[in-house]
């Protein structure tokens, strides 16, 4: 198995804070020099393209890495992203989980924010690959990559699944403490579907592409016409179709409420989104139902399968 390289001073992700995590210090996301996820399982509530139809069996084969570049108010995963939970694993049970999961019957490997453990995930990949890893590979990230990590996992990553989250600086500043996300993850999505091209299905099932979600926040409406109207641009500008996942499932998780985040968002707001997404010609995807148990489900993080 390769040697864990990790850089002096972090930049995998566009935080660049700098850590020195190979001499034990713990970046800006949490992560330091040893391997935690939280949980890896089939998933059934991602969209039926990754997990399949509600009552499949199968589901998607969902490892959740702990930390995180961001710092959303509102994270359903907070536990996780932001509080540290998870237990530590070496790349060889990293590897050897990728391949239970295989087994169990999962539709693709999909892996939950992974970019900062990166320098186990690569080398985990490469050695199950080489004892029968087939899986198509989810990178479900929330958009918040430098170009260069994107192009550094051309090779591995079949499917992205990412969120294009804001349009203004200034609500990526107060909600997720990244006032560079609009600029930066618009960059990236550009490289993912450039890179990784057109949807390709077998049957019901994506085998490659990119989805992009985008969740409605209640009272900014106007910010998500905003990101529509970007990715209406990217579309054009790359000519690389891609599926757009609408979300309308916000709940005051967190700390939201903290930041005016109370509510959940309304059929109003909702709708009005929706019809500018139509309006865009941006139909390819998934709109949901407002209020489905799917949309609310969060899985506990107690160390399943690790
Ligand atoms: S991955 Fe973590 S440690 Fe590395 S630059 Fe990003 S926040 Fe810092």
């Amino acid at each position: 198995m390769p040697n864990i390289q990790l850089p002096a001073a972090c930049a995998l992700c566009p935080r660049r804070c700098g850590a020195d995590r190979a001499a034990g210090q713990r970046g800006f996301c949490g992560a330091g020099d040893t391997l935690l996820a939280a949980r890896a399982a089939l998933h059934h509530w991602e969209e039926p393209c990754l997990s399949g139809a509600p009552e499949d069996a199968r589901g998607s084969g969902t490892v959740f890495f702990t930390g995180c570049g961001l710092r959303c108010c509102y994270c359903q995963n907070y536990a996780i992203s932001q509080q540290g939970a998870g237990r530590p694993l070496t790349t060889a049970r990293l590897r050897d989980i990728f391949l239970e999961l295989q087994a169990q019957g999962a539709y693709n490997l999909n892996l939950v924010t992974a970019t900062q453990w990166l320098p186990w995930v690569l080398p985990a990949l490469a050695d199950a690959r080489r004892r029968g890893l087939t899986l198509p590979v989810v990178y479900n990230t929330g958009g918040y990559e430098t170009e260069d990590t994107v192009r550094a996992l051309a090779g591995d990553v079949d499917i992205w699944l990412t969120d294009l989250k804001y349009a203004a600086p200034a609500l990526a500043a107060r909600l997720s403490g990244a006032q560079d996300y609009p600029a930066v993850a618009g960059t990236a999505l550009r490289r993912m579907l450039l890179q990784t091209g057109a949807p390709v299905w077998d049957g019901a099932m994506l085998r490659r592409g990119v989805i992009v979600r985008h969740l409605v926040l209640p009272g900014q409406a106007e910010d998500s016409l905003a990101v529509l109207r970007q990715l209406a641009g990217l579309r054009r500008e790359t000519g690389v179709p891609f599926l757009l996942s609408l979300m309308c499932q916000f709940t005051p998780f967190y700390k939201a409420a903290e930041q005016g985040l109370a509510r959940r968002v309304t059929s109003y707001e909702y709708r009005k989104v929706v019809n500018e997404a139509v309006r865009l010609g941006l139909t390819e995807g998934y709109m949901q139902q407002k209020s489905s148990a799917r949309e609310e489900y969060t899985p506990a993080f107690d160390g399943t399968g690790l």
